[in-house]
């Protein structure tokens, strides 16, 4: 008889070539902050809560998607750390899959007393979104006075050499003034310092073209103050960024251009709300439930991971749904109910 092998498994990929090893995973649609590019005037429901993934079955998800080629997995929000458990799912995470890249996206505001966890576990890095290094201006975007304690965390998380992206959305009169502080950070400290354009997420979203302020402009502002030299960082990693060192000084600069520089073409991410449905792309509503699958006990995991695989060749291109876009928002979610 010959000696039978398994069929080699077919990774996540999809008709344009990309290959997803990114899973980006909402743990909660929560926030306690308020950020005014995170709202929208739509009336805003919560997920309630019976509908949220528990942890087991994402963790058994990340054990389906793990064979099929996912090596990073980013827990986002809402704010990962206001769902109760999340210290413990980190820890289940790291314990199931010891070379999981596992990083966070936050806010920083309840980080602090989550640092050492993160050391433990060895995350690849935080991305902390500081969008003002001004007390009154970070309060007058978040809706909270909370610069004090997200500084904190991030003074931790160095003292710790954790690696930090720090994400700032780039507001149109905002962040134009205060170039010199996010440059005096990217200075002083070995930190990623990224400037995010404003995209209109959610119905009835609060972008308009006036509080639109395309990256070109602050990297011209700071091209004015030091110099920048571009770093190949965005094609090693695939990423969204584009990077810049700051000749003789410890941090980076980066940019995300959604709309005036469009990256889906290297596009490398899935997306899992926090309800457990799969998103393909973060312009693209069309989303598919997994947490019947999940929940069904007649479904196997081979049934979800085939499933997967034929959901992602349909990857959509992000740009060409931005562009074609009637009204102004482009998704009927805002990010926190996203992940980002
Ligand atoms: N609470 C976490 C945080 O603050 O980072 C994670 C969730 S938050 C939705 C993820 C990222 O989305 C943050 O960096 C935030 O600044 C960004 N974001 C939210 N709405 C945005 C928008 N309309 N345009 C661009 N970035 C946005």
């Amino acid at each position: 008889m010959s000696e039978q092998t398994d069929p080699p498994v077919q990774n996540l990929g999809d008709a344009l070539g990309r290959s997803m090893n990114y899973l980006r995973l909402s743990v909660t649609d929560r926030c306690n902050l308020r950020c005014s590019y995170c709202q929208s005037n739509a009336v805003h429901e919560y997920i309630p809560h019976e509908k949220i993934l528990h942890y087991e079955e994402m963790l058994r998800l990340v054990r389906i998607v793990q064979p099929l080629g996912i090596e990073k997995v980013r827990l986002t929000g809402g704010e990962p750390f206001v769902r109760k458990g999340c210290d413990n799912f980190l820890w289940m995470l790291r314990q199931n899959f010891p070379s999981l890249d596992i990083r966070i996206t936050s806010n920083g505001t309840l980080l602090e007393e989550h640092v050492g966890l993160l050391k433990r576990i060895e995350v690849g890095a935080v991305n902390l979104s500081i969008d003002s290094f001004d007390n009154e201006t970070f309060a007058a975007v978040t809706g909270r006075h909370l610069l004090p304690r997200v500084l904190t965390s991030m003074d931790k998380l160095l003292a710790e050499k954790i690696p930090v992206k720090i994400n700032a959305v780039a507001l149109r009169g905002i962040t134009e003034r205060e170039i010199d502080n996010f440059l005096a950070v990217a200075t002083m400290y070995d930190v990623d310092v990224r400037f995010i354009e404003f995209m209109p997420m959610g119905s009835d979203t609060l972008w308009n073209a006036s509080r639109f302020c395309p990256v070109s402009e602050l990297l011209a502002l700071i091209s004015q103050r030091v110099t920048l030299r571009p770093s190949n960082e965005c094609a090693r990693t695939g990423g969204p960024a584009r990077m810049f060192s700051i000749v003789g000084k410890k941090g980076r600069i980066g940019v995300i251009s959604p709309l005036s520089n469009h990256f889906c073409h290297t596009c490398n991410r899935l997306r899992l709300t926090s309800e457990g449905s799969l998103r393909l792309c973060l312009f693209d509503d069309q989303e598919y439930a997994l947490r019947p699958l999940l929940r069904d006990p007649a479904v196997s995991d081979q049934e979800i991971a085939s499933y997967l695989r034929r959901l992602t060749q349909q990857k959509p291109l992000g740009y060409d749904l931005l562009r074609a876009r009637k009204g102004t928002a482009v998704a009927r979610r805002v990010m926190s109910g996203i992940g980002g």
